[in-house]
This record gives structure tokens, C-alpha cells and sequence, in this order.
């Protein structure tokens, strides 16, 4: 078959949070056989190192304050690659349709007529505070679980977050990207009442040799992770499932 006549196809992979473990059995499969891989850092360092040496490795680079291709250069490109008639990999960090823009990404795929599957992963959000002995739900603690952006897209013109609503939540709320505005999101909630000695942790790096956790109150969470250097990619977790770590600690270490 020539290259005109091969049909490109795209998977939207989710890497899982960075322990190499975490990957599907799916995504796996489908890194070790596809023509072109195009990643940014999100899914760590282990993974990236285990990208197959005969496909084309593209790093889109995107991380937070970093960019290097912009998303719409991303779509070009993956859609470019897809029409050359590869089998491109996009993969992406924890689950593809967990912020990361994976649904813009399948919008583009679906406008450019390019064949596309999404294969899910296993998000941060879930996983980075399992590793920190903290389930999200406890029959003693929070019925309910609420993922939210730390990190509005700035050009917004109103918030999409109803913070009255986020203060009065009744269960654990996990913030993702939510270094850069912890004290901006920490002065909302308690601007809309929320209880300050309401416990928060802060899990860096998580599920990877590195992982760290930050553990205080809407009263000092601020000043805490301001005094221990906290960075991203790290994931708030909010409420008082927090506490249960005490009893399960961490996988690994904290
Ligand atoms: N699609 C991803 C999220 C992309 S948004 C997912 O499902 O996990 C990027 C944010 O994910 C980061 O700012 C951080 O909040 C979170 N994140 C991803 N991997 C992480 C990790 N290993 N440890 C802590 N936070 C992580």
C-alpha cells in the first residue's frame, strides 16, 4: 500500500498521573505501536522515558507558563501527522476528558473528518490522593466529590466558577491547577463562608518517586505552602477526607 492510500488514524491516550503502573494495558499497547507519539510532560518522566524508540517523538511542551507549541499549532499538528496516514498517539496526562483541552482536541479531529479514539486513563484527580492516603469519599465524611480548575482561563470574561456555591459545598472538592491561584481561591471560599478550619492537602508530583504532601487549614494552607515552595503539577484536595490520611498515610512516601 502506498502512503497516500494509508489511512491515518488518532488515539487520544490518557497516560494516568505518572506511575508507570497506572498506564491501561490499552494505552500501552497502542504507545508500542504507534508511527508518532506527541506528548507534553504531564505524564512524568518514567513514561516519557518509555516512549518506543521507532516512533516519532514530538514533545508539544505545553506545560504551565512554558508554552512552546500553542494548542492550535497542536491540533495542526496531529491532524498533519494523522493525513500523512500515521497512527499518532496523542497522549496526554491522567484521563484525556479531565481538563488538559482533551475535548477540544476530539472537536478538531471530528471538523478535519480524521478517524480518532479516545482511550481514557486514570486521572489525577482520583489517583494523586489515593497515593496520599486520602479517598475522596468516606461514609463519615463526604458523600459527594466536585473537580474544579484553580486556573481560569484568564481571558474569560466571568467566572464560570460559582463560588457561593463551591463555599457551600458539602464534600471534597479537588482542585486542579491550582498552585499559582491557591491564595485567590483560598480568600473566595472563605469570603462565601466556608468553615477556615476546613483541612486541605496538597499533593505534588504525585504517584511518582517524588511525590510530596502538604497538609494544613483554609486558615494557613497559604502561608504553609508558601514556607514548603509547593509547585505545580499538584492537586488541592479540600475537606475533610483530608483527615483520613493520618490513620492510612501514603503510598510510597509523603
Ligand atoms: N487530564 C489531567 C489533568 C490535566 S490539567 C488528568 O486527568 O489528570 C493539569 C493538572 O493536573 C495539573 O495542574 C495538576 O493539578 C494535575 N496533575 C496531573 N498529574 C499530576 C500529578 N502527578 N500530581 C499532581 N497533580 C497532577
Amino acid at each position: 500500500m502506498s502512503i497516500m492510500e494509508k489511512k491515518g488514524k488518532v488515539y487520544l491516550v490518557g497516560s494516568g498521573p505518572g506511575d508507570p503502573e497506572l498506564l491501561t494495558i490499552k494505552a500501552r499497547r497502542l504507545i508500542d505501536s504507534a508511527d508518532v507519539v506527541i506528548y507534553d510532560q504531564l505524564p512524568g518522566e518514567a513514561i516519557i522515558a518509555s516512549l518506543p524508540q521507532g516512533a516519532e517523538k514530538i514533545d508539544a511542551g505545553k506545560y504551565a507558563g512554558n508554552h512552546r507549541l500553542s494548542q492550535t499549532e497542536i491540533n495542526q499538528l496531529i491532524i498533519k501527522k494523522a493525513k500523512e496516514g500515521n497512527m499518532v498517539v496523542r497522549l496526554k496526562g491522567g484521563d484525556p476528558y479531565i481538563f488538559g483541552r482533551g475535548g477540544e482536541e476530539a472537536e478538531e479531529l471530528v471538523n478535519a473528518g480524521i478517524e480518532f479514539e479516545t482511550v481514557p486513563g486514570i486521572t489525577s484527580a482520583i489517583a494523586v490522593p489515593a497515593y496520599a492516603g486520602i479517598p475522596l469519599t468516606h461514609r463519615n465524611y463526604a458523600s459527594m466529590v466536585l473537580f474544579m480548575t484553580g486556573h481560569e482561563d484568564p481571558t474569560k470574561e466571568e467566572s464560570a466558577l460559582d463560588w457561593k456555591y463551591l463555599a457551600g459545598f458539602e464534600g471534597t472538592i479537588v482542585i486542579l491547577m491550582g498552585v499559582k491561584m491557591l491564595e485567590k481561591n483560598v480568600k473566595q471560599l472563605l469570603k462565601y463562608g466556608k468553615n477556615p478550619s476546613t483541612p486541605v492537602a496538597i499533593i505534588e508530583r504525585g504517584t511518582r518517586p517524588d511525590q510530596r504532601l502538604t497538609t494544613g487549614n483554609l486558615e494557613n494552607i497559604v502561608n504553609i505552602s508558601r514556607e514548603r515552595g509547593v509547585k505545580a503539577p499538584a492537586i488541592t484536595v479540600v475537606g475533610n477526607v483530608v483527615e483520613i490520611n493520618k490513620i492510612l498515610g501514603c503510598i510510597d512516601h509523603c
